[in-house]
């Protein structure tokens, strides 16, 4: 079972929440190819490894949240508002608290 730490209700079962996909996708603009298109809406990364993905406290706060989740072992390695940048992963982690 996963414990996610939510910013603003504190720690929280996985049930209560639901996962928005991958987090720092950048909207392309108006005018942009329809391949453009097509890479934004179904093509994203697939790390083994830490990835960084957007999370709603869907039964709780209401509110959205990013997290960086490794997807062999579950483990959140940082949990941060969706203003703040994303986090430095090229070593493959995150320097943050460890939460399973
Ligand atoms: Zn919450």
């Amino acid at each position: 079972m996963l414990l996610l730490n939510c910013p603003h209700c504190g720690p929280r079962n996985e049930t209560e929440f639901n996962c928005g996909g991958e987090s720092h996708v950048i909207r392309p603009s108006l005018d942009c190819s329809d391949v453009g298109w097509a890479n934004y809406l179904f093509f994203h990364h697939n790390p083994k490894g830490v990835n960084l993905e957007r999370w709603r406290h869907t039964f709780g706060c209401g509110r959205w949240f990013n997290v960086a989740r490794d997807t062999i072992s579950h483990n959140i390695t940082a949990i941060y508002s969706m203003s703040e940048p994303r986090p430095d992963t090229s070593n493959g982690c995150v320097g943050a608290e460890v939460l399973s």
